[in-house]
């Protein structure tokens, strides 16, 4: 039995949430019960839970994200999106104020909305996020819809950040798939950028087993480009990953055991502080 946090989950009773045809292709119901269940029978104890978009274009109201978790009864924590306009990063802020001892982190959604991480609309979330130690988690890499843009949701988007905030908390989500390379040279350059390798793989389909492969030996390689597992935090992204398929994952990955624990459920713990 594996011991792991999730770090990027995803949940909605909504009929219109753009992720109920990954849950579909996975066979899956993505319902609170269900994840729990899965979550218990695969040994994740802890989880965090994120607005999922709909097929609007916006996002679950995180206001639905927090009942959920409150749901859970401690078995999920709330990360709190922020969408680009001053009135919505105005909200997420007062929030994740009130909601304090409950709001784990924040996201921000690179290549579906219509900004950069560097966008000045994001400034105050960087800095409560900055001295709360709370990290602030970016999706990258490819996107669910055709339509996304993938020049600023590309990780290496996030260096001058880093650079610029030292102290600030960085999750590269989906480990900047398919620039991975990249996404393992800001986990080394930087000490306080970390990446998950939530959603890296859906469904079936003809090379599943040789995608599966090759996405843990790029993953291994990240790890021995930075030194160690450090910085890489075990995720699903259910309902895009299957809990068995996400640890299937990890154990296809030829790293030491201790690195391994550290990428299921130390790293997380730590970071952000469950
Ligand atoms: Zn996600």
């Amino acid at each position: 039995m594996n011991r792991a946090i999730d770090c990027h989950i995803h949940l909605s009773r909504r009929p219109d949430d753009l992720l109920r045809r990954y849950a579909e292709l996975n066979g899956l119901k993505y319902s609170l019960d269900e994840l729990l269940g899965e979550m218990r029978e695969s040994g994740v104890e802890r989880g965090l839970l994120l607005s999922p978009p709909m097929e609007s274009g916006g996002i679950l109201p995180n206001e639905e994200v927090l009942a959920l978790c409150r749901e859970s009864r401690g078995i999920l924590s709330p990360v709190i999106t922020v969408e680009p306009t001053r009135r919505e990063a105005k909200a997420a802020l007062g929030l994740a104020e009130e909601n304090r001892s409950e709001v784990k982190g924040f996201k921000v959604r690179l290549g579906y909305v219509d900004a950069a991480a560097e966008s000045p609309v994001f400034e105050g979330i960087y800095d409560y996020a900055e001295a709360q130690g709370l990290p602030v988690m970016f999706h990258t890499g490819d996107t669910a819809t055709s339509d996304g843009d993938l020049a600023r949701s590309h990780p290496l988007t996030l260096d001058a950040l880093a650079n610029r905030r030292e102290e600030l908390k960085i999750v590269i989500c989906h480990f900047g798939n398919p620039w991975m390379e990249d996404t393992a040279e800001l986990i080394y350059k930087h000490p306080k950028v970390y990446a998950d390798i939530s959603g890296l793989t859906t469904g079936g389909g003809a090379y599943s087993g040789k995608l599966a492969a090759l996405l843990a030996r790029k993953l291994s390689e990240a790890v021995y480009f930075a030194g160690g597992g450090e910085k890489v935090l075990f995720g699903t992204d259910y309902p895009v990953t299957r809990h068995r398929h996400a640890f299937e994952l990890v154990s296809l990955m030829d790293a030491d055991e201790s690195d391994k624990e550290r990428i299921l459920w130390r790293n997380s713990k730590e970071v952000f502080g469950l």
